[in-house]
């Protein structure tokens, strides 16, 4: 159920951002003020405390509501922000089901800050869904997922499992991340909570660290906007309205986003010294059916195994030039990384093995840049590894 019915292209540069009231700026302005007059006391014009709310991340927050067809979005501090806020809903005895293969930071909550905390997550591969059915208790109170997965880009079915969780009265939660709101919307799926880190496709320039979840669920958004506020784990308002002005080119970008990586996967899979690439958007990719089903494209990251172990890899990352040796995902810039190595050096070895993340798998976030100067780089660093 869309909010707001016009197009994504149309919202990710208007939505919650008519020309401000006082001077009509046509740009949303950037409120720093930390305080609002008040006309007498206890009678706030509109805001009284900037963690409380603020103009301009009012702004962003309506427009990712909007993007995502929801009633209620939230910005964070971070994505990381925005997670353990929302999983202060939960209470000590509570049980949680995830995805297992999420970011290596929401597995890091789950076991290294709820568990101590008395809250239990169970870890299932959710593309079989009866698993999540399963994996159910009395004290389970909320279901997690993140699709496409990272680093495999594994896809769960949102539908299906949101139907399992509406079943038992559990609320789904679905990490956006990875896919942006161009090319999935979890709520219209039946999730209860989209989350994202705002860090990445959302802002798209690789300069702002920052978190968003949206729902359409009356009780838990007021939940979350009390939690927002008394966690106060807020982005500062010019951060907001850098997101703000990276959201206006979001549907252009995600479209060059997928073209190209479409393109790369189709290569790289071809190409000598590399024994599996995993790209949804490849028809041997083991859940493309649901990525067209799902999804209004793959996206733009693709995670490749070289022939080898750990040596190879290393060499291939060493020796690209365009691709940037980094963590993170989702900007202008090609960027490349070693998941057991980065990103995912918090999850157990053991863990990583059971799910798949071998020590020769590299990620690729697939830029902007000109596709054929990708395309070269990557060949160049394949041939330097042979
Ligand atoms: C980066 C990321 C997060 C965490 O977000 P931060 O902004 O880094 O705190 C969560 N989920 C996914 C899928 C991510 O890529």
């Amino acid at each position: 159920m869309a909010v707001d019915s016009r197009s994504l292209d149309t919202l990710a540069i208007h939505a919650g951002q008519e020309p401000d009231p006082s001077h009509a700026a046509v740009m949303q302005p950037i409120v720093l003020s930390s305080t609002f007059a008040q006309a007498e006391p206890g009678v706030p014009k509109r805001f009284e405390y900037s963690r409380s709310g603020n103009p301009t991340r009012e702004a962003l927050e309506a427009c990712l509501a909007a993007l995502e067809g929801g009633r209620h979005g939230f910005a964070f501090g971070s994505g990381s922000a925005a997670t353990l806020t929302l999983l202060h809903t939960l209470r000590p005895g509570d049980h949680v089901i995830s995805g297992d293969d999420v970011y290596g930071g929401t597995f890091r909550l789950f076991d290294k800050v709820l568990k101590p905390m008395g809250v239990e997550t169970t870890f299932v591969d959710m593309r079989e869904v009866t698993r999540v059915e399963q994996a159910i208790t009395a004290k389970t109170r909320l279901v997690w997922m993140e699709t496409p997965t990272n680093p495999l880009l594994k896809l769960f079915d949102i539908r299906k499992i949101a139907a399992i969780a509406k079943g038992k009265g559990l609320p789904l939660v679905v990490d956006n991340t990875f896919a942006s709101p161009m090319l999935q919307r979890p709520l219209e799926l039946g999730a209860t909570v989209v989350m994202h880190s705002t860090t990445k496709y959302i802002n798209g320039h690789s300069d702002v660290v920052g978190g968003a979840l949206v729902t359409s669920d009356e009780t838990l958004a007021e939940r979350i906007r009390f939690l927002q506020n008394a966690i106060g784990a807020v982005p500062s308002p010019m951060d907001c309205y850098l997101v703000l002005r990276g959201l206006k080119t979001l549907p252009v970008r995600m479209r060059q986003h997928v073209k190209s990586a479409s393109d790369l996967a189709a290569r790289l899979a071809g190409a000598k010294g590399v024994r599996v690439v995993h790209y949804p958007g490849l028809p041997s990719h083991p859940d493309h059916a649901l990525c067209q089903a799902q999804m209004a494209g793959a996206g733009g990251m693709i995670s490749l195994e070289l022939d080898g172990g750990i040596e190879p890899s290393r060499r291939f990352l060493s020796a690209l030039r365009i691709f940037t040796l980094a963590e993170s995902l989702g900007g202008v810039e090609s960027l490349a990384e070693h998941p057991a190595i980065m990103t995912h050096a918090s999850i157990p070895p053991e863990v990583r093995r059971r799910v798949g993340i071998s020590d020769s798998l590299v990620r690729l976030s697939v830029g902007l840049e000109d596709v054929e100067d990708l395309w070269n780089d990557l060949e160049r660093a394949l041939a330097s590894v042979r």
